[in-house]
This record gives structure tokens, C-alpha cells and sequence, in this order.
């Protein structure tokens, strides 16, 4: 093993250990376990010391060979689990023939698959990028163009996006602004303006804080990383007929929730809304960086300019993304999608009667086990040692996002990991 590195990083060095493993294909990988903060990556979050480096379907390997049971799968992105052959087989396809021509040229996977997405969705109109933030900060150019009365029907400049409170949009300076996530408050001022935050679940508060400068109401269908937040029925439908009333735009961040997550292609379908942007991520790219804003005709109002990105549509990515689409979006799969939910809804309910924790939540496989009096952080960190991957999304809330395909034993094995956890 040879480390190329500056004489004065040997002394950190020093303190982490390296470890070569042998695996099941004779292969040996040298990997350098960091066991003190002393690696080359800008601190962001708290990581366990696994270095990961082989995944399929359901299960995980980390360099010395311990396997986990994923049940959150790059947090709802690896929708068919790891390296599917059917995206395998894609992408290799595809990298065979073609990478990147530039966006300012058409390619065919980007076109398919906004055909493919205008034929599931119906907005006619896709714009592909690369992570759920992009295509969040795309949706409140878009808005705010179209209220600048670039759109028929805007009436002088109108801008302001009513967002709901626990919401999470993404990571870019604006869409921190338009998350309701009370971590965020404050945070690298000055913050963006143009945001009104409302409870989520409530239309009434909705209407309230419309102004004449409103143009949108942007809002998660199940609010994901704040713990699965499903609101009342009717809620997605009031606001539809709301923004009907106002002249406003119903702007749909189904990041998270799209693609066959809850149980049915976009969480919308549930109430038969129809928003007029919806932003898709995470699960559209199965695992690789793809993401989309999709509009209405209507809003195909950007200037030549106004809206781009150098690796934006690349037919690498969009070729992966066509293949998920051809995978999930069949009826046969999509009630496959909901037996699951109903084992592992049924599952957890009985983990949750029986350690008298409060209520399991969600849709499809997006399901959140609410405990209490006890920490999600320890569960997680107690179920990881049993070889589980669970997500403590909020301090006393797990939340599972297993692969669309996870199999019936796997989801048996994850509640006994679980099971054991809770009783610890
Ligand atoms: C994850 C997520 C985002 C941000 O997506 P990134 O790809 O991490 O930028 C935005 N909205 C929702 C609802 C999300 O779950």
C-alpha cells in the first residue's frame, strides 16, 4: 500500500489503521479506516466508521466484510436497491454509446424519459438536473418568472412561495429559506426572502397568509425528514382548489415521495391533485444524481438562459432514469409496492403494540415508527451493531425506506433486528 500524501499529514496518519480484506471474489481491497476525524473529507455529518464498499439489492458490505440489511437505501434513492442489473445493464448501454454532447443539444434518453414522465405525471414539460435542491430551486425560478408576469393570467410582479413549518426543500441557500425546518432559522444570513411559513395540514392557514405578491404554495405531500408527516385527506385537493381561486400555483416537492415510494407513482395520485410543478429526485435516478422539475405547458415560460447546468439532462444519467421508470411505473409493480407496505406495516404495528411505543405512519414504503421515551439516535445506533441500517430522522422517530423490491424475508429479518432493539 502506497499513500501518496504531504510529509505533514503522516502524523494523522499514524493514528487511523489500515486494513486489507480479502472478499468472496478473491479480490483484496486496502482500505483506510479512519478511527479519529483525521480523514480529507470537510466535516458535514457524524459518520460511523464503516468505509462501504459493495452493495446488492437489500444488503450493504462494509471493507471488513460485515453485511447490513438496508432499510434506508441512500435515503429513498436506491428505489430498486443496490446496483440492479436492469440499471446496471443501462448504464453500461449507455456509456457504451454516449456521455455528454453539452445540453445545448438534444439526446435520446433525456427525451424519453420526458416523455415517460410526461405520460405518468401529464405536465408536459421536463426539466432534468441533478439533485432534488436543484430542481427545487428550478421550481422557484420558474414561479417567480411566471409571477413576474411572464405567464398568462400573473397580474404585476407577484413572488412570495407559501411553504409549510418542518418542511425540508434542499440545501442551497433558497431552498433553506423556502424549508420549514426550524434547524435551518437563521442560517447563513441574510436568509432569501420571499417565503410565507405555514403549519402543514392546514388549508385555512394556507388562505391566510395569501397576499397580492403570493404566487405559489409549495409544500411536500408527506413531509419526509420531518418524521413522515401525512396530512388530512382532503388537504392536497383544498389547496388545489385554492390556488385555483387565487390564481396561484400548486408546486409539489415529490422529491422523496415520487416514484412509487408511497405505494402509487407520485403521492399527488392519492387525491387526484394535479399541481402544476412537481419535482422529482432521490428514487428517479435509482441511486445515481438525477432529478427533474416538471411543468404545465402553460409554465414553459424561461428565457433562452434564464435556467441550465453543464452535466443537466446528461444522457448517462437520463438513461438510468428512463430504465427506473420502465421498471416501476407497471401496475403489477406498483401493487407489489403496497402488499410490502402492508407487511411491513403490519409488522412494525406489532413491534409498536408491543413495546408500547406511539404509532407507525406513511404510505407505500415510507413508514416511520414514532417511539416513546426513547431515543430514535440509540435504536439506530443498537440496530446498526445487529446489522440493520434504520434512519433516526428525528429524536424519537425511525423512519424505513427500504428498496420498492425488497423481498418479504428481508422486511421478516429487519423487524426481528428491530424487535431485538427495542427490547434492549
Ligand atoms: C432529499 C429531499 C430534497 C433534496 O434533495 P437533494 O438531492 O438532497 O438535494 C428536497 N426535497 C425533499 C422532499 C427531499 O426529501
Amino acid at each position: 500500500m502506497h499513500v501518496h500524501a504531504p510529509p505533514w499529514v503522516g502524523a494523522s496518519l499514524l493514528l487511523g489503521t489500515f486494513a486489507a480484506t480479502l472478499h468472496a471474489d478473491g479480490g483484496t481491497v486496502t482500505t483506510y479506516l479512519s478511527q479519529t476525524p483525521d480523514n480529507n473529507l470537510l466535516t458535514i455529518t457524524a459518520r460511523p466508521a464503516d468505509v462501504m464498499v459493495r452493495g446488492q439489492g437489500s444488503y450493504l458490505w462494509n471493507s471488513e466484510g460485515v453485511r447490513y440489511l438496508d432499510m434506508i437505501q441512500g435515503w429513498a434513492v436506491n428505489c430498486l436497491g443496490h446496483a440492479p442489473r436492469v440499471l446496471n445493464d443501462a448504464l453500461a448501454a449507455q456509456a457504451q454509446l454516449l456521455w455528454n454532447p453539452s445540453p445545448a443539444f438534444h439526446n435520446d434518453p433525456q427525451m424519453r424519459l420526458a416523455r415517460a414522465l410526461f405520460e405518468s405525471s401529464g405536465l408536459s414539460r421536463a426539466f432534468f438536473c441533478n439533485s432534488g435542491a436543484e430542481a427545487n430551486e428550478s421550481a422557484i425560478k420558474l414561479a417567480r418568472k411566471w409571477g413576474a408576469g411572464a405567464g398568462q393570467g400573473a397580474a404585476g410582479i407577484r413572488h412570495e412561495i407559501i411553504t409549510t413549518i418542518g418542511s425540508f426543500h434542499g440545501r442551497t441557500l433558497t431552498t433553506m429559506a423556502a424549508s420549514g425546518k426550524p434547524a435551518f432559522r437563521g442560517l447563513f444570513a441574510p436568509t432569501m426572502p420571499g417565503f410565507r411559513h405555514v403549519p402543514f395540514g392546514d388549508s385555512k392557514a394556507v388562505e391566510t397568509a395569501i397576499t397580492p405578491q403570493t404566487v405559489a404554495v409549495m409544500l411536500e405531500p408527506i413531509q419526509g425528514e420531518a418524521g413522515v408527516i401525512v396530512p388530512p385527506t382532503e388537504y392536497l385537493a383544498q389547496l388545489r382548489q385554492l390556488c385555483n381561486e387565487h390564481g396561484l400555483l400548486l408546486i409539489a416537492d415529490e422529491v422523496q415521495t415520487g416514484i412509487g415510494r408511497t405505494g402509487r407513482m407520485f403521492a399527488c395520485d392519492k387525491s387526484n391533485t394535479s399541481p402544476d410543478i412537481m419535482t422529482l429526485g432521490k428514487g428517479l435516478g435509482g441511486g445515481a444524481p438525477l432529478a427533474a422539475m416538471l411543468c404545465t405547458e402553460q409554465l414553459n415560460c424561461f428565457s433562452t438562459g434564464d435556467q441550465g447546468g453543464t452535466f443537466n439532462g446528461n444522457p448517462l444519467m437520463t438513461a438510468i432514469g428512463a430504465a427506473v421508470l420502465a421498471e416501476v411505473n407497471t401496475p403489477d409493480f406498483l401493487t407489489r409496492v403496497n402488499e410490502l407496505s402492508q407487511c411491513l406495516r403490519k409488522g412494525l404495528q406489532q413491534l409498536c403494540d408491543k413495546h408500547g411505543h406511539v404509532e407507525v405512519r406513511g404510505e407505500g414504503l415510507l413508514l416511520a415508527l414514532e417511539l416513546r421515551g426513547a431515543s430514535a439516535g440509540a435504536m439506530a445506533r443498537s440496530a446498526r451493531a445487529n446489522g440493520l441500517i434504520l434512519n433516526a430522522c428525528q429524536p424519537t422517530t425511525l423512519r424505513l425506506m427500504p428498496a420498492l423490491n425488497v423481498s418479504e424475508s428481508e422486511i421478516q429479518q429487519a423487524l426481528g433486528i428491530l424487535d431485538q432493539s427495542l427490547r434492549s
